[in-house]
């Protein structure tokens, strides 16, 4: 469903992506592990085109969504992204934040917009939340904001960058819940995160990220108890 072959990704000189192959079938959920630098931001990135790639293709669905002439506004409505900081629109109700980019995109109209919105506001939770505004809300409420936001768009894929590292313990776990219901619920996701217990549950498939390539991949299980390579067994004693 989204396919990654032979995906290379330079700044300047320095190679950050090295021929990445990947593929992430319908309704799976993938999560990205590795060092800090691997090139885990920067492949989600590369999936929605915030970042050009130098090498490779991806597609999406069958068809190709890096390299030249490819429709960015259209590949940002087919992929969601939500990173550590929500970035919520400061001075926008949480409704309006929900209904601007739906409206602009021309998605829905403005009553359907924030009809959907109302709904999805519900399904996370916020219902009571939606003429408050982002400083109002706890840091796990705004980010349930910017997933709700992001589901919106009805994207065809869910990117999810560390979306619990900047939040207190005690709210980490209401935005978690959420995205294992959306997992439930069959949206095909790609994540990063550092809450291997959680990524453990309810990932599909891991991916070990080490300097730019993709080192070894499989089942949480094989991944986390069954390390192949030096390179993961030493990650993961690093990380426990
Ligand atoms: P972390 O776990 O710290 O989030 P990561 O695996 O997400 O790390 P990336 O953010 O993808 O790592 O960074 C991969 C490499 O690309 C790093 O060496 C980083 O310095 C480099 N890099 C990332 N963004 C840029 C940029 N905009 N310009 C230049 N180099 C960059
Ligand atoms: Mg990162």
């Amino acid at each position: 469903f989204v396919e990654l072959d032979r995906v290379t990704k330079k700044y300047g000189e320095n190679t950050v992506l090295d021929q990445v192959d990947l593929a992430v079938a319908r309704h799976e959920v993938v999560t990205l592990i590795g060092a800090s630098g691997s090139g885990k931001s920067t492949l989600l990135r590369c999936v929605n085109g915030l970042e050009a790639v130098q090498g490779g293709r991806i597609s999406l669905n069958g068809d190709v969504i890096s390299g030249e002439g490819v429709d960015l506004v259209r590949l940002r409505r087919r992929v969601g992204i939500v990173f550590q900081s929500y970035n919520l629109f400061p001075h926008m109700t949480v409704l309006r934040n929900c209904t601007l980019t739906p409206v602009r995109a021309g998605v829905a109209t403005k009553a359907q917009a924030e009809a959907d919105a109302r709904v999805m506001l519900e399904r996370v939770g916020l219902k009571d939340k939606a003429d408050a505004y982002p400083d109002q809300l706890s840091g796990g409420q705004q980010q349930r904001v910017a997933i709700a936001r992001a589901m919106l768009m009805r994207p065809e894929v869910l990117l999810l960058d560390e979306i619990t590292s900047a939040l207190d313990p005690e709210l980490v776990i209401e935005v978690l819940n959420l995205v294992r219901e959306l997992a439930a619920d069959g949206i095909t996701m790609m994540m990063t995160t550092h809450e291997m217990p959680f990524a453990r549950e309810i990932s599909s498939r891991i991916c070990f990220l080490h300097r730019g390539t993709v080192l070894e991949q499989g089942p949480p299980e094989q991944i986390f108890d069954s390390p192949g390579t030096p390179e993961l067994k030493a990650f993961l004693r690093r990380i426990h």
